[in-house]
C-alpha cells in the first residue's frame, strides 16, 4: 500500500467516525436495529444448513490496514458456500491465465437462479464465475499434481486471505454431496460440451469441498480487506492473490456477484460483493475495507436479508458506492499533474 492510500484510509475512517461518534458504536446501532429484522428463511435444500441458529448475526469491517471493527456474532463458524467462488476464480486465473480461463466460462450477469442449468447458447460456456455452473467450471481449472494435490492448493489459498489453516466440515461436505444432483447434472451438461474436461467429477467433489470450508464473519472481512489492499493479507502481509487478478475479481463480483439481484446490487449498494446460501455476504470497498456480514435468514434470490440491509446502509451511511462522486475534478487534475511531475 503506498502512502496515498493509507491517507485515504484514514480520511475514510475519519468520515465514518464523525458521522456518528466512533464507528464501533454505529455498527452496534446498525446490529440492534437489524436483529429485530425476522424476515426470510434458513436454507434447507442442503439438510447441514437448516440446522443453522436462525438470530445469529454478526458484522466485521477490516480496514485496508488491518484495523478491526466488529460486532455480534463475529466468530461463530460456518460453511463459506458461494462466497468461495470469486476466490476459486482467483486461483485458476494464477494457474492458467486471463485469456484461457475466459474459454471455460464468461462474466456475464445471467439473470438466472445461481443454480439455473443454463449454458451460454452460443459459446456453451457457464455465464459467470460466480453462479454454480461457473462455479464447477472454475473448480475443473484448479491445477494439481493429483485430487488430495488440488484440494490442498484450495485450502492453502483461502488459508492465505484469512491468514489461519482452514478446514472443511465434513458433515456439510457429506450433505452437500449427497443431495447434490443438480450440480451433478451441471457437471454432466458441461461436460457433453467440453467446458469441464475428464476429471469433473473430482472437480464436483472439489466444488462442494470448497462451499463446506468453515469461517467466521471476521475471516469474511479478511478476505474482502486482502482483496482491498491489492490481494495482500493486511495482517500477516502475505500475498493472497496476483495482483493483476485482484481488479477481475471485483468486477465479476460487481456484476454478478449477487445472483440474480446482482444488477439492484449494483445499482444501490454499488460495492464488489459476494453472497452465500449459509448467510454470508463479503464486500469490498477497493483499496480501503473489506466488510464481512452474517446472519442465515435468505430472501427469495439467496442472499442473505440483514446481509444485504447491513451493507446497503453501510453504503449510504458513509458515501461507499464505486461511483459515488467524492473526488472533485480540480483535486484530480492535482493528483494527475503532481505524478506527471514526478
Ligand atoms: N453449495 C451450494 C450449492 O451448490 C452453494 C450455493 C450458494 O451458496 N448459493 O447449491
Amino acid at each position: 500500500m503506498n502512502i496515498e492510500q493509507s491517507d485515504e484510509i484514514d480520511l475514510l475512517l475519519g468520515r465514518m467516525k464523525a458521522a456518528t461518534a466512533p464507528l464501533r458504536t454505529t455498527l452496534r446501532e446498525i446490529h440492534d436495529r437489524g436483529r429485530g429484522d425476522h424476515r426470510g428463511e434458513v436454507a434447507t435444500y442442503i439438510p447441514e444448513l437448516a440446522k443453522a441458529n436462525p438470530d445469529w448475526f454478526g458484522i466485521c469491517i477490516v480496514t485496508a490496514k488491518g484495523d478491526i471493527f466488529e460486532v455480534g456474532d463475529v466468530q461463530q463458524t460456518f460453511s463459506i458456500q458461494s462466497v468461495s467462488k470469486p476466490f476459486l476464480f482467483g486461483l485458476a486465473l494464477e494457474d492458467h491465465g486471463l485469456d484461457a480461463v475466459l474459454r471455460k466460462v464468461g462474466v456475464e450477469p445471467t439473470g438466472e437462479a445461481f443454480n439455473a442449468i443454463v449454458l451460454d447458447e452460443v459459446s456453451n460456456r457457464p455465464f459467470n464465475p460466480m453462479v454454480n455452473a461457473g462455479a464447477i467450471a472454475t473448480a475443473d481449472l484448479i491445477a494439481g499434481t493429483d485430487y488430495p494435490d488440488r484440494l490442498s492448493r484450495m485450502l492453502a489459498m483461502f488459508g492465505r486471505y484469512v491468514g489461519r489453516e482452514v478446514h472443511v466440515d465434513n458433515k456439510v461436505f457429506l450433505s452437500e454431496r449427497i443431495t447434490g444432483h443438480r450440480n451433478r447434472a451441471i457437471g454432466h451438461l458441461m461436460r457433453n460440451f467440453g467446458m469441464v474436461g475428464d476429471r469433473f467429477e473430482e472437480s464436483l467433489e472439489l466444488y462442494f469441498q470448497q462451499c463446506s470450508l468453515l469461517v467466521t464473519c471476521r475471516d469474511l472481512a479478511m478476505m474482502g480487506a486482502t482483496l482491498a489492499n491489492g490481494g495482500v493479507n493486511p495482517q500477516t502481509r502475505e500475498r493472497a492473490l496476483d495482483a493483476r487478478y485482484v481488479k477481475y475479481l471485483q468486477s465479476v463480483m460487481l456484476s454478478c456477484g449477487m445472483y440474480d439481484s446482482a444488477g439492484e446490487w449494483a445499482f444501490r449498494v454499488g460495492l464488489p460483493a459476494k453472497s452465500g446460501v449459509s448467510g454470508g455476504i463479503v464486500a469490498v470497498v477497493p483499496g480501503k475495507l473489506g466488510i464481512g456480514v452474517f446472519s442465515p435468514r435468505l430472501d427469495s434470490r439467496g442472499n442473505s436479508v440483514r446481509g444485504v440491509a447491513v451493507c446497503t446502509e453501510l453504503s449510504e451511511r458513509f458515501g461507499l458506492h464505486a461511483f459515488e462522486s467524492g473526488v472533485p475534478l480540480e483535486s484530480l487534475e492535482q493528483q494527475l499533474d503532481h505524478r506527471g511531475r514526478r
